[in-house]
């Protein structure tokens, strides 16, 4: 009698194996004791050693979040890495290699004082193989003097050769506006933060009682803004005071005309709402709670979160509910809502006004989780935590690891995991719920995509 959202096929958001845009990764690779790490301290602008302090998601790779130039990227440390009974120069490619098949872009440090080594000249010649842009770094130069020795490091085949010494942060600037130039372009937020009370929308199907809870909420205070001072277009938001704060209630025309839907108008309806949801960050999706959850409900919801924002479940007409239909309630929000668990949820009555306010705090609680961004050390000691006492399930007799992560971005908070293979949904599905366990992200869809190494 009433859907279940997992059903309807419906998805998180956690559920699309694919890429989104990431914040660009860099890879830090070379021999041991060139300066790869005190080189990332310079970048990461810090002193303390950077190997011990976080651990990575395996012991050979660290992962932060760097900033340069007002661009973010997330940098690779491959330091702290001991070379096995194979021989150095093996593990050197191999991680090369991982580095290449996980970056945007390789820097590959060399000690100038040394010049290329046959291990520099092997981990060159994978470099090369690359379609990613490398960029070598001759380290050490800590004097003008040394310069000149850095251009025997041109026999390796990857271009200029870029003087620095970490230890003292000679030329690290210029370094660092190189790595920017090859470095992709740092992926835009989908939506700048915007000046002005935040976007909410309020949507539900037929006969919920949208029209009377704006009423209720416009009506409690002197002065609707109807006109947005300084739009040009038919003014189709309302500008509201709920709490304390002002927020802009899009799409509300339509609501506040009362425009009665006829049968066969349901299409238009339907793109009324999805247009609402695209123009909100924030989406409260009004149900009537006196009545079971219906297909057309988990339709909506499913369209927030597949259109990552920010989500605020109203049950409305509490003042119908009773402690049986509370009770049959909670089952249906069990059964039904297993997809959405995170949703903020509140109980009200536009008509009595009952816990209208409460509105607030839950748009401000999951507009925090949609702008919420976890930094890479955190994230990845979490990861490395939560991998090694739970793996990914073995596929096809192989078992994929999982690197690293990064939160490639925000609203929708967006984490992108760097594996060696394929991790199926329900592994993707663990890792949301143990990250939402940790991080809390409240309200606020959040998305996992997977970057495999091929
Ligand atoms: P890693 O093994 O590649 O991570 O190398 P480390 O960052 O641990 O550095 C190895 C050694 O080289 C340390 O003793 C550093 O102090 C030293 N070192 C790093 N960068 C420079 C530099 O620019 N000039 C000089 N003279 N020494 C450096
Ligand atoms: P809309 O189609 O979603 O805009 O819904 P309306 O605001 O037009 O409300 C539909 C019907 O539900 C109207 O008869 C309202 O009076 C009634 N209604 C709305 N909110 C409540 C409520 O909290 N409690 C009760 N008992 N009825 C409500």
């Amino acid at each position: 009698e009433f859907a279940r959202l997992d059903e309807l096929g419906a998805q998180s958001g956690s559920d699309d194996g694919g890429v989104v845009g990431a914040q660009p990764v860099l890879a830090v690779v070379g021999r041991p004791n060139v300066g790869k790490s005190t080189l990332v301290n310079r970048i990461l602008g810090r002193r303390e050693a950077v190997v011990q302090d976080v651990p990575g998601v395996t012991r050979d790779r660290v992962a932060y979040d760097a900033l340069w130039g007002g661009r973010r990227f997330t940098l690779v440390d491959t330091g702290g890495w001991e070379p096995d009974a194979d021989g150095l120069q093996r593990s050197v490619t191999e991680q090369a290699e991982l580095a290449m098949s996980t970056s945007d872009a390789v820097l590959l440090v060399v000690d100038a004082t040394v010049g290329a080594s046959a291990t520099d000249e092997a981990v060159a010649k994978v470099l090369r193989r690359s379609k990613r842009p490398v960029i070598l770094a001759a380290n050490k130069v800590d004097d003008q003097r040394l310069i000149a020795e850095t251009a025997s490091l041109w026999s390796l085949g990857l271009g200029e050769p870029h003087p620095v010494s970490a230890l003292h942060g000679r030329s690290s600037g210029d370094l660092l506006d190189t790595i920017l130039e090859a470095l992709p372009e740092a992926p835009r937020e989908r939506r700048a933060p915007v000046a002005g009370p935040r976007r909410v929308a309020l949507v539900g199907k037929p006969n919920v009682g949208k029209s009377s809870l704006l009423n209720k909420i416009t009506g409690e205070q002197r002065s609707v803004v109807d006109d947005v001072a300084g739009t040009t277009v038919d003014p189709v938001d309302s500008l509201v005071e709920l709490d304390g704060q002002d927020w802009r209630f899009v799409d509300t025309a339509g609501l506040r005309k009362r425009v009665q839907t006829a049968s066969g108008m349901e299409y238009y309806a339907s793109l009324r709402t999805k247009t609402a949801i695209d123009a909100a960050e924030v989406v409260i999706v009004l149900l009537d709670a006196s009545e079971p959850l219906s297909e057309q409900d988990l339709r909506i919801i499913t369209m927030v979160s597949e259109a990552g924002r920010a989500l605020v479940l109203a049950f409305n007409k509490w003042d119908l509910v009773d402690d049986d239909r509370r009770h049959q309630l909670e089952r249906e929000i069990d059964r039904g809502l297993v997809r959405v668990p995170w949703a903020e949820r509140v109980n009200v009555s536009a008509l009595t006004g009952r816990a209208v306010r409460k509105l607030a705090p839950a748009l401000r609680t999951s507009l925090a989780s949609w702008d919420q961004r976890v930094p890479t050390g955190q994230l990845n000691s979490w990861l490395s935590d939560l991998v090694a006492a739970t793996p990914p399930p073995v596929r096809g007799g192989k078992q994929p690891k999982v690197l690293f992560a990064t939160q490639a971005g925000i609203r929708p908070p967006t984490l992108v995991l760097f594996t060696t293979g394929f991790l199926e949904a329900g592994y993707r599905r663990f890792v949301e719920r143990k990250f939402r366990e940790r991080f809390g992200f409240h309200g606020s869809p959040v998305r996992i995509n997977v970057r495999v190494r091929e």
